[in-house]
């Protein structure tokens, strides 16, 4: 098994197939910054279907058992079904999908046929106006719920729910993201606002602690702390103490989860990032586009992969804050 300098394995591979997205999430893709002028990646610059695939074999090869399509919004590449129905013919995979659930619900069927297996909704309110204004493209909480609906309908389940918690912006929300999605079979995972990239503005009075997450849910939904299911899960996991289902906790900031981080990225272009907030990728895509053999390909990841040394969060202080990273819509999280 490939691992790196701390031990951690290669597992899991986070594949973003657009820096684009139709949402302009305040904490991800601010319009002052992602506006008309923005250069995304154009067409030949974006890995097709085939290199993609072809690089997914090779990770699975490596010892990747779980894979998850991201971007920007994965489902603004045009025929994602095709991939999906790509990478759903590697042996033992675990193939995943994160999107805002902003696209026609007709279109779940298909990603279920197509042989995705689970799905990752993010929504970060409940309530029309806060969503509205996070999203900033005045998309409705409506849709969303009918796409998490669709999802469950499909059986890609459990669906899982990613409400990023900000300061002065959804916190009220806590509460009430708890308590209608309890006893759902759905599973809410309250992100921390992260430092990604650098053009959301973070501060740190904007995160809202894990442990103050809990608290406001335990208050009134009395939790329990669960096992992890594997070791370097990212959620933490707790259970409703009345058994109406579970929540997961994703605290980069409080509690970093660097000892157990066994997850590579791949950006839409073919660059290779061994960390959420690395300052560069490595260039797959050269290797993939110079007729290199799949023997080079695994050499190359190989030794990648082996010095890696990556823990931004556990290092994570006020010098670090300023090093160039790249935006969470480019490598998608
Ligand atoms: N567009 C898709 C979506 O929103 O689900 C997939 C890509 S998005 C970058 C992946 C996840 O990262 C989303 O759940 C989003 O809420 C989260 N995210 C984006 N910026 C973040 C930040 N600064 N801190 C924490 N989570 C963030
Ligand atoms: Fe788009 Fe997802 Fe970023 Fe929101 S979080 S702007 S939906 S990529
Ligand atoms: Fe992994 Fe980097 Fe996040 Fe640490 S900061 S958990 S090494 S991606």
């Amino acid at each position: 098994m490939l691992k790196d300098t701390f031990g951690r394995a290669l597992r899991d591979l986070r594949i973003s197939v657009t820096d684009r997205c139709n949402f302009r999430c305040v904490y991800c893709m601010p319009r002052e910054i992602f506006g008309r002028d923005y250069h995304f990646l154009e067409r030949k610059e974006i890995l097709t279907f085939e290199e993609i695939y072809r690089s997914a074999r090779i990770f699975v090869d490596l010892g990747v058992r779980k894979i998850r399509l991201t971007g920007g919004e994965p489902l603004m590449r045009r025929d994602l079904e095709h991939l999906i129905a790509m990478l759903a013919e590697l042996p033992d995979i675990d193939l995943t999908l994160t999107t805002n659930g902003s696209f026609p619900v007709e279109r779940v069927p298909r990603l279920k046929e197509a042989g995705l297996k689970r799905i990752t909704v993010s929504l970060d309110s409940l309530d029309n106006e806060r969503f509205q204004k996070i999203n900033d493209v005045r998309f409705p909480v409506r849709q969303v719920l009918d796409w998490i609906d669709a999802c469950a309908d499909a059986g890609l389940t459990p669906v899982k729910i990613n409400m990023v918690v900000r300061r002065g912006y959804n916190e009220k929300d806590i509460l009430a993201m708890a308590d209608r999605f309890r006893g759902t079979g759905h599973i809410v995972r309250f992100i921390e606002f992260m430092d990604v990239g650098t053009a959301n503005g973070w501060r740190m009075e904007e995160v809202v602690p894990a442990a103050e997450i809990v608290s406001i849910i335990h208050r009134v939904f009395p939790l329990e702390p669960l096992q992890a299911h594997y070791p370097g899960e990212v959620a933490r996991r707790y259970r409703y103490a009345d058994g109406q289902g579970e929540i997961g906790i994703i605290a980069s900031v409080t509690q970093p989860f660097c000892g157990g981080c066994t997850r590579l990225r791949l950006s839409a272009e073919g660059k290779l990032f061994t960390c959420l907030f690395a300052s560069y990728g490595h260039d797959l895509r050269q290797l993939l586009r110079s007729g290199r053999s799949d023997d080079d390909i695994k050499q190359f990841i190989r030794q990648l992969w082996q010095a890696r040394d990556d823990r931004y969060s556990e290092l994570r202080n006020e010098n670090t804050r300023n090093l160039p990273k790249i935006e969470m819509s480019y490598i998608g999280g």
